[in-house]
């Protein structure tokens, strides 16, 4: 096993774990009632919080609050205290803004350092940072993990992926930071290069995140690029990229439990589920300053899989990867669903490349899906059709969805820089 950042707070046994939550789940809103009385008038007849459970009197924040609370409404300091600010990617409306203190950008470099150390980087490492550097918090929360373990940094952002290429095997680099679908894109361009992952590169761990990726994605990527994933969490509310990850072990994701309290709850009922149900991730934040949350409602859904010590020695509870947010549940005709399911059917078959898109569409009243595939067999022939009605079969089998489905040639699917648009919902624009 890779050597931990932080050993000590990375293991701490569970009592003390809690001990310190609570101290600093106190302190958290002690600091919220000296900065901010409108937001602390949200807890203001409720009594004081004696034991970790208690936490479940006080109301929960949601992605609207802070769209409400635009641009600092909620934040706990002066802005002359902030140092900076990320902002999130949200697709409607009014954003979410999230200051940072000095402090603050302390803590991110430390969790992110955590997370790269669990993952197996170190100061011999090499990186590249894929993720934008701007409002979005990738680039950066990388950026300062790395900078926290003195490991080699190639800031080179979105989107160039011919000079990525060109990087990653000229500059030595062993560690690729990436938004989930992106090594997707350099594995595309890649083979039109004729550019060999296996021999070309050093390139020994990719830590992906900011998106729900499937297993079979997962493999696939770990098989073309010869490396071993981690699978990273956290958000710009929480104060962005690193709240989490998985380590050697593969054994669920680490959530670091000394900055953040995580509940799970039932999304509808909004109470708690047992450990191992799957349920609505909720965040409270234990050490951030600018903006502290209490019970952030994060859409993410997950389930708790362990708060037994892990095999790495770590003491953190794990959750499982997150399944889906609950914003990318997709209703038509009756039935639920979500992208990754259809990406998990999908690519189970070989002659299914690595994109696709999910289009909704209204025609005389009635809601259809059209799917998108690419494949090496796109052209009209006897196996192309075959392949498409068994892939419409199984999406029948498994969902219930009836979904007309499109083979089409690899790359022809538009390719945005940053996140993956896996879903174009035009019922309601026609
Ligand atoms: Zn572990």
């Amino acid at each position: 096993m890779p050597a931990m950042y932080q050993p000590d707070l990375e293991t701490l046994p569970r009592p003390d774990l809690e001990a310190l939550q609570l101290e600093r789940l106190r302190h958290t809103l002690a600091h919220i009632a000296a900065g901010n009385p409108a937001y602390a008038g949200r807890f203001a007849s409720l009594p004081t919080v004696q034991s970790l459970e208690q936490i479940r009197h006080l109301p929960f924040i949601t992605k609207n609050d802070l769209r409400h609370a635009y641009p600092f409404q909620l934040a706990c300091v002066p802005q002359t205290e902030m140092v900076r600010m990320q902002m999130s990617s949200g697709t409607t409306g009014t954003p979410i803004i999230c200051p940072h203190t000095a402090n603050d950008v302390r803590q991110w470099g430390e969790i992110s350092a955590r997370c790269l150390a669990a993952a197996g980087v170190g100061r011999e490492d090499v990186i590249q940072i894929t993720p934008s550097f701007g409002l979005f918090n990738g680039g950066f929360g990388f950026h300062y993990g790395a900078s926290t373990l003195e490991t080699m940094i190639i800031p080179i952002g979105a989107g160039r992926t011919g000079l990525q290429l060109q990087f990653l095997r000229d500059l030595n680099v062993t560690a690729l930071a990436a938004v989930a679908s992106y090594p997707l894109r350099l594995i595309e361009v890649a083979a039109e290069e004729g550019f060999d992952f296996h021999t070309q590169t050093r390139l020994r761990v990719g830590i992906f995140g900011a998106e729900v990726w499937s297993d079979e994605l997962r493999r696939r990527v770990e098989m073309t690029m010869g490396i071993e994933t981690f699978d990273i969490i956290g958000m710009t509310e929480t104060g962005g990229v690193g709240m989490g990850i998985d380590c050697p072990a593969h054994s669920g994701i680490h959530v670091w439990e000394d900055h953040y309290l995580v509940e799970i709850i039932d999304p509808e009922s909004e109470q708690p589920v047992a450990d191992g149900e799957w349920g609505e991730m909720v965040v409270t934040t234990l050490t951030r300053e600018a903006l502290p949350l209490i019970r952030f409602r994060t859409r993410d859904i997950t389930r708790i899989l362990s708060r037994e010590a892990c095999a790495c020695g770590r003491t953190g509870l794990r959750v499982d990867r997150i399944a889906c947010r609950s914003d990318d549940m997709l209703k038509i005709k009756g039935i639920n669903f979500y992208p990754k399911q259809v990406e998990t059917i999908l690519m189970e078959h070989e002659q299914v490349a690595n994109d696709y898109q999910i289009h909704l569409q209204r025609v005389g009243g009635k809601d259809e899906v059209h799917i998108l595939v690419e494949s090496p067999l796109a052209a009209e022939t006897a196996s192309s059709r075959a392949l498409a009605s068994r892939l419409s079969d199984k999406l029948y089998d498994q969902l219930g969805l009836r979904a007309r489905i499109e083979l089409t040639p690899v790359g022809s699917i538009e390719r945005p820089p940053g996140k993956a648009v896996r879903v174009i919902d035009r019922r309601h624009t026609a």
